[in-house]
């Protein structure tokens, strides 16, 4: 069986858990080494973890890349400017050893033990950002975080999915009188900067088939949202478009440093 687990998510760090029976792979480790040992440990689920996907450079999704693939012997694929990004990033003072640096590129598929992996590009403004479309055991997740705007690729790939992480990082309202200087609020707005909850319910409402069963959405800001307002606003979205949350899929809301608890995706 195919299961999920979000060990963290937000600008605080960011790391996903995908794994099967035997097979297992983390999408960002932008958490401590010791927490997400500990949460390993905490949850009893099998450390089967074969693989590393990273979706961009900053530090938030890459901080402790190094040590835990050295930790573990594991391999990390990234686009070879996300490598480059690490390389340069002060944040991440454990480099990633040259015989574990995988390279991928966007729209070249891969497989990776039990998973058919398809990275595509994702606007944002680091060095290179993607997400992830992996396929197991004939279900479809799909990983977008971090996103400045969702082009036509990422609609068909939310269209694609059975089960979606999906990024609600701000409140535009709360973001407008919040306390971040001027040019921080034009970059978050930015169309490489993040989503806001209404454009990431308007993304949802008009690509979800009735094939997806589960939403999580993530990297909420800390300071210009709450996981209340962002399901709030998102169920508004949805139901103008005869859409129920709940009913249709089940939305949830992924914590900043809580990890959830363990999903079965079915
Ligand atoms: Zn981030
Ligand atoms: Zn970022």
């Amino acid at each position: 069986m195919l299961r999920f687990i979000s060990f963290g998510s937000g600008s605080s760090g960011n790391c996903y858990y995908l794994y099967t029976d035997n097979d297992g792979l983390l999408i960002d480790v932008g958490i401590g080494v010791r927490l997400l040992k500990k949460s390993f440990h905490n949850y009893g689920v099998p450390q089967n973890v074969h693989h590393i996907l990273i979706t961009h450079d900053h530090a938030d999704h890459v901080k402790s890349v190094g040590s835990f693939s050295r930790d573990f012997k594991l391999p990390v694929y990234a686009t070879s400017k996300v490598h480059r990004g690490i390389e340069q990033n002060c944040c991440v003072r454990c480099k990633i050893l040259p015989e574990y640096k995988k390279e991928i590129e966007p729209n070249v598929p891969l497989v990776l033990g039990d998973f058919k992996i398809m990275p595509f590009h994702v606007p944002h403004d680091s060095q290179d950002c993607v997400g992830y479309q992996v396929e197991s055991e004939g279900i479809v997740f799909v990983l977008m975080t971090d996103v400045g705007h969702v082009t036509d690729e990422m609609k068909n790939l939310i269209g694609s999915a059975n089960y979606l992480v999906l990024e609600a990082n701000h409140d535009d309202e709360m973001l407008r009188n919040g306390p971040y200087p001027e040019h921080l609020k034009s970059r978050i707005k930015s169309k490489i900067g993040h989503l806001s909850n209404r454009e990431c319910g308007v993304a949802l409402a008009e690509n979800a088939t009735p094939n997806l069963k589960h939403v999580w959405l993530c990297h909420l800001s800390e300071e210009n949202n709450h996981p209340e307002l962002a399901r709030k606003t998102i169920e508004q979205v949805l139901r103008g478009y005869g859409i129920i949350a709940g009913a249709d899929f089940k939305l949830d809301v992924l914590k900043r440093k809580v990890p959830s608890e363990i999903q079965e995706l079915i």
